[in-house]
């Protein structure tokens, strides 16, 4: 915290644009008293903020405030017109004695690829010294595009790609299964997730084969439609893939396109729109995690990539 404050002073901000996720609700008043103690005045931004890929710099300079705080999430590259300023905030979590606990899940694998989220950064060095202690052969990376050894995100999994080759499986620190599942579907090596929340190490397998099913299935569903959705969100760091282009190719091919924009996706803004197929250009994950949500079938922009999965 005095990092952050120390920075936000040195760019002379007085009134703060606060973006934090879900997860930091209980804590964010206690943050925010704590700036205003140190002389900024903060606004708290309650709209989602799923990463740093979501930098609201309009509504902050609307509010006419002169930095972003965002809090949780590493710097996406997004360039702001205003100074965002990244709080690397990290969760407390003990991995030891989920590690004496579950250890025989890890017997059969002698080289462990380690990765985790910004939030458990620290807990990856318990674990590496814990796995070295009983004789394993630990391999971490740095991703060029993220701060720290062995980072990832939901929609960058490069620390675990780079070391596909050398291990036998992966571990990921995390809570829950999002940042695993990212990795799982991008490798053939195993993963496992060591959950700091439901303190148990587990295989995400079944949820990766359940996803991977779902692909299949709605690639052919994307053939044989005729109505197509594609759909679009204007948050900053959120569009992966050209849509103008696949509506051309899919107009070629005979099919009625839509290009639908909105901030955040929801089943009801879909509410009453006549398509086949949605094809979703913003953060890959929507599509892989959220579908059960969705009344029509949805793709992301990488799944009709032939070099993808
Ligand atoms: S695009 Fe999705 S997975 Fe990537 S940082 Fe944004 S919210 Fe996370």
């Amino acid at each position: 915290m005095e990092e952050v404050i120390e920075k936000l002073r040195a760019i002379n901000a007085k009134r703060v644009f606060v973006q934090f996720p879900e997860g930091l609700k209980l804590k964010i008043q206690e943050i925010s008293k704590e700036l205003e103690r140190n002389g900024f005045e903060t606004y708290l931004c309650l709209e989602s903020s799923w990463g740093a890929c979501d930098v609201r710099e309009d509504e902050a300079k609307r509010l006419k405030c002169d930095a972003i705080l965002h809090i949780a999430h590493g710097d996406f590259g997004i360039k702001a017109d205003i100074p965002v300023i990244y709080y690397d905030y990290f969760l407390n979590g003990n991995p030891v004695p989920i590690l004496e606990k579950e250890y025989h899940k890890l017997e059969n694998y002698q080289k462990i690829g380690l990765v985790t989220s910004l939030q458990f950064i620290p807990a990856t060095e318990k674990v590496k010294e814990f796995l070295e202690s009983k004789g394993k052969k630990v391999f971490m990376a740095k991703s060029p595009l993220e701060k720290y050894e062995g980072q990832m995100l939901g929609c960058r999994t490069g620390a675990g790609k780079a070391l596909e080759s050398k291990v036998d499986a992966f571990l990921c620190v995390s809570a829950g299964k999002f940042y695993g599942l990212g990795l799982a579907l991008d490798t053939e090596k195993p993963l496992l997730n060591l959950d700091l929340e439901k303190c148990k190490i587990y295989s995400i397998d079944d949820v990766k084969n359940k996803v991977e099913k779902i692909i299949a299935w709605n690639r052919q569903v994307l053939k044989d439609a005729k109505i197509v959705g594609l759909l679009i969100s204007w948050k900053r760091g959120q569009m992966f893939g050209n849509p103008s282009a696949l509506k051309t190719r899919l107009e070629k091919e005979g099919k009625e396109v839509y290009l639908l924009a909105m901030d955040e996706f929801s089943p009801e803004k879909l509410e009453g729109m006549k398509v086949d197929i949605l094809v979703s250009f913003a953060c890959p994950r929507i599509s892989t995690d959220d579908q059960a949500k969705y009344r029509i079938p949805m793709l992301n922009y990488y799944d009709i990539q032939s070099s993808n999965r």
